[in-house]
């Protein structure tokens, strides 16, 4: 970490990877009395560079980011992981609990369905498959490129899958493409997207936010199912929604 010479600036760990993270280092990297970290875990090929100091790489399971919080003065954490980023929020409370470190999560609502919507929510992506498998025929895979094993096998079905970085194991998909593309998307662009691949079904993961909640809008209006996972469990932390609201409590605890 790059050293902090000002004796009355507090240093804080923003563990990032989703578009609040970019935000709040954003925000917190102006804020006086305030130095910034924000810790990637290093999967993508291309991130984008967060304002202020970067870290990359995980810190080793729970202690091994006690011992960097020790080590590197942390004085606050915000957790600003993405909603199905299942374990680092876990090892986020064990670190801050074992080292006396105030945490707080950032997570952004889920989306919930309104009127007209479609959709099936699934606890894991083998009930997805088991929702496949009773009828549909053209399905948009937006579940990320990692998270594709349990669908291959589905050989009656043609996938398109997005992802923002190639997927490895699409051969041995019998019938997909493969679409590489990073949100915002927009209304337009989805609604065009389905109907060029006359997709029945997408499969996508309750996010929340609205960079990528186009795709359910113009499933709504095309009247195209959504089979959707549920968010995973969190740790009891305290929860904001908001990056003002993180702003907030980072002047309670400093
Ligand atoms: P995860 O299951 O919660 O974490 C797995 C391991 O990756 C952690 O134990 C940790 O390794 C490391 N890690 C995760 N986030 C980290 C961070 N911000 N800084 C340093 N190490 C981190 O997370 P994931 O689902 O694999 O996602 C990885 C990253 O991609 C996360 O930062 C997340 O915000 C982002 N992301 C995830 C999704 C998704 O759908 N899962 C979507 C968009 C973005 P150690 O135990 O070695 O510390």
């Amino acid at each position: 970490m790059e050293p902090v010479d000002n004796r009355n600036t507090k240093t804080i760990l923003v563990l990032g990877g989703a578009t609040e993270g970019y935000e709040l280092a954003r925000v917190l990297n102006h804020k006086q009395g305030v130095h910034v970290v924000s810790s990637l875990a290093g999967r993508t090929s291309k991130p984008r560079a967060p304002c202020g100091e970067v870290r990359s790489g995980g810190f080793g399971g729970s202690e091994g980011l006690a011992l960097y919080l020790r080590e590197c003065s942390i004085a606050a954490v915000i957790d600003a992981t993405h909603p199905f980023a299942s374990v680092m929020g876990w090892n986020a409370a064990r670190a801050c609990a074992a080292v006396g470190v105030p945490l707080l999560r950032l997570e952004r609502p889920a989306w919930r369905p309104q009127a007209g919507d479609l959709w099936t929510e699934v606890e894991g992506w083998d009930d997805a498959v088991t929702v496949l498998d009773s009828g549909a025929k053209r399905v948009l895979l937006a579940v990320g490129r990692k998270e594709l094993e349990p669908f291959v096998g589905l050989d009656h079905i043609w996938f398109l899958i997005r992802s923002v970085d190639a997927p490895e194991p699409t051969k041995v998909f019998a019938q997909a493409d493969v679409l590489l593309a990073r949100g915002p998307f927009t209304l337009e662009g989805e609604t065009k997207l389905l109907q060029n691949h006359r997709i029945d079904t997408i499969v996508c993961k309750n996010s929340g936010g609205t960079a990528t909640d186009a795709k359910l809008s113009a499933a709504r209006n095309l009247g195209v199912r959504v089979v959707i996972k549920k968010r995973p469990q969190r740790p009891e932390v305290p929860v904001v929604e908001t990056v003002e609201q993180v702003q907030s409590w980072v002047d309670q605890v400093l």
